[in-house]
């Protein structure tokens, strides 16, 4: 009686464990793979070389949801002609390890011709949010990640959606996407994730050689020294964007630094709960952003 009373528990745990972790490469197998969830679902879109930062998108989505899904793609409609699209960094293997030991239950790795025909119907950012800052430095990056997250929220159908506040325009446009398109789906905004020196995690990081990771600080510092100085009282807009352009000199060039609303209108005087200040910079090869929100 007893032994089977241990084979009868054993099995018990086995069933309440979840099925292992699906890895799926066609949008086919994504739909299979989502019809056989039960419950709520968080879904993470990366373009892979995962680190703490997609982690901790990760973490949160399995805290909220029954399930987790994550998608691992280098999407090539978001980088420009002469960007880093061949050289993106891809980690194939560890990034299943990772999402495996995280408790995610679908990885979707999709080939580029699973996710695009020729000449498709596209989205385009609107023209206020979508060609400022990032989409006036990488005309067509955001027309091209609104087109890959669309597609990519309807085959998950998740009922939330995690995203890093680190690519806070990124952020405000999908939201608005979600609205205007009446996807059913939650954006969930998410902290930025830094090393211990401050430095936000991206996959691009990579790229840096010792002397830049220590040069790519001044991006963090920049924010930190403007947060302070608006902390001290500091409420004018172009002086706080001048402290940040100051540290930024220790970097190769500058793109921005600019305080700006939470719905990216410019701003004169910095209030407190609605600013964000952003800076864009070059640290040898590598193009860096960084945020804060006031
Ligand atoms: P990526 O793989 O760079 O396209 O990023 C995938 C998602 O992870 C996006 O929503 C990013 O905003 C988010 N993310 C990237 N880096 C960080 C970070 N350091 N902290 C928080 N979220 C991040």
């Amino acid at each position: 009686m007893r032994i089977w009373d241990t084979i009868a528990k054993k099995f018990a745990t086995f069933v309440e464990r979840k099925d292992f972790m699906k890895v799926v490469t066609t949008t086919d197998a994504l739909r299979k793979a989502r019809a056989s969830l039960d419950g709520s679902v968080g879904f993470v879109p990366t373009m892979g070389a995962l680190h703490a930062g997609h982690l901790s998108l990760i973490r949160r989505a399995a805290e909220e949801n029954d399930c987790v899904v994550v998608s691992i793609f280098v999407n090539p409609t978001q980088f420009l002609e002469g960007e880093d699209l061949d050289a993106y960094p891809r980690r194939e293997e560890a990034d299943i390890a990772i999402c495996d030991k995280a408790g995610v239950d679908v990885v979707f790795m999709p080939t580029i011709a699973q996710m695009y025909e020729a000449d498709e119907l596209a989205v385009s950012a609107p023209a206020k949010r979508g060609y400022i800052l990032e989409g006036a430095k990488r005309p067509g990056h955001f027309d091209g990640m609104l087109q890959i997250v669309m597609k990519l929220l309807n085959l998950t159908k998740p009922t939330r959606a995690y995203f890093g506040k680190k690519d806070a325009q990124q952020l405000a446009l999908v939201t608005q996407m979600v609205r205007t398109y009446f996807l059913d789906t939650q954006i969930v905004p998410c902290d930025i994730v830094r090393d211990e020196k401050g430095l936000a995690l991206s996959s691009r990081n990579a790229y840096l050689n010792e002397e830049e990771k220590e040069r790519a600080l001044a991006l963090s510092r920049a924010l930190r020294l403007a947060s302070e100085r608006i902390v001290s009282g500091e409420r004018n807009a172009r002086r706080i964007e001048a402290v940040m352009y100051e540290v930024l000199e220790e970097t190769d060039k500058i793109e921005y630094a600019v305080a700006v609303d939470r719905d990216f209108r410019a701003i004169e005087e910095i209030e407190i709960g609605n600013t964000i200040l952003l800076v864009a910079a070059w640290v040898g090869k590598t193009r860096l952003i960084d945020n804060v929100w006031v």
